[in-house]
């Protein structure tokens, strides 16, 4: 277990760091939220990570707890004390805390956690078998572009898939099109290999690992269509895969039990995982501007 977490103002021991029982995270889910990897000490893709979360505080009004300038210090802090070269580092800013009202508070501070955990990170698949991933109905809110701490339709997706002995599942929205994987982007490959993945509107979370990939797949030439697909779409893809923060980009090998061309992870998904690795790995922080 990592040894410190940041709890507004102060590093704590992680086994004894706590929360008041009114943060308005844990009464209304009133916050968000980032994961960021950490690669060789340093983050991967910062710039993108950070433009999502003031996008999503702005979005539900809740302010910075401070400047930007000194989250990064908080951030780079935290690693530090945890000795932590490769893992990730998970923030979480809420409305604050204030008695129980639906309403804003008036004077309520925005609170604000960090954790950080270890984690071995390879080029290789995990297992060099891929994933399997089963279908579930969207049954979330319209606002998916905002990195809610509001979770629970994703757990509920999660624990089905994991029910099933799948890593992920992939909703599906009620006209029949995959949005996204309960923690990571979906995306196909179709036979005339063109990657498709839905587009940044606020039907999805718009990924930063996507949004990396889609540029390095750009760089290689592969072309990048951005629209829904549909789970048939996806059963006769040639490939397909998820990316996230915290898989990087993982090929999917079977879909609802039907398996995936053949079955095994494909070349495009491969290649693209060992790309991504390399630019973590160098830290080649992308400018990044948000979808139009
Ligand atoms: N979609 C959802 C619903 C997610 O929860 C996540 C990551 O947590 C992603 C997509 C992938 O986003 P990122 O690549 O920024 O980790």
């Amino acid at each position: 277990m990592a040894r410190f977490a940041y709890v507004n103002g102060r590093f704590e021991r992680h086994g004894d760091a706590s929360v008041h029982i009114e943060d308005r995270g844990y009464q209304f889910a009133d916050g968000v939220y980032e994961v960021v990897t950490i690669f060789g000490g340093d983050f991967v893709d910062e710039v993108g990570h950070l433009a999502r979360l003031k996008r999503s505080l702005g979005e539900l009004r809740i302010p910075m707890p401070f400047t930007e300038a000194v989250l990064k210090l908080v951030m780079r802090e935290l690693v530090r004390r945890n000795g932590v070269r490769d893992g990730y580092l998970y923030m979480q800013i809420t409305r604050g805390v204030a008695p129980r009202d639906f309403k804003f508070p008036k004077s309520a501070r925005s609170a604000i956690v960090m954790t950080t955990r270890r984690q071995i990170f390879t080029s290789a698949m995990p297992g060099d078998a891929g994933v399997r991933v089963i279908s579930v109905p969207d049954i979330r809110w319209v606002r998916r572009d905002i990195k809610s701490v509001g979770l629970l339709a994703q757990v509920l997706a999660k624990q089905a898939a994991a029910d099933a002995g799948a890593f992920e599942a992939w909703m599906v929205d009620a006209d029949g099109f995959v949005t996204e994987g309960s923690s990571s982007n979906a995306w196909i490959v179709t036979r005339d290999g063109v990657l498709v993945t839905r587009q940044a509107d606020s039907s999805i979370l718009h990924g930063i690992t996507g949004n990396s990939l889609e540029k390095l797949a750009g760089e290689a030439g592969i072309r990048v269509e951005r629209r829904p697909f549909t789970l048939a779409e996806a059963y006769e893809a040639r490939e397909a895969f998820v990316s996230s923060a915290t898989t990087f980009c993982l090929s999917v090998t079977e879909i609802d039990g039907k398996p995936v061309a053949n079955g095994h992870p494909g070349e495009l998904s491969r290649s693209l995982r060992r790309h991504y690795f390399d630019y973590g790995r160098t830290r080649q922080d992308r400018p990044f501007s948000w979808p139009k």
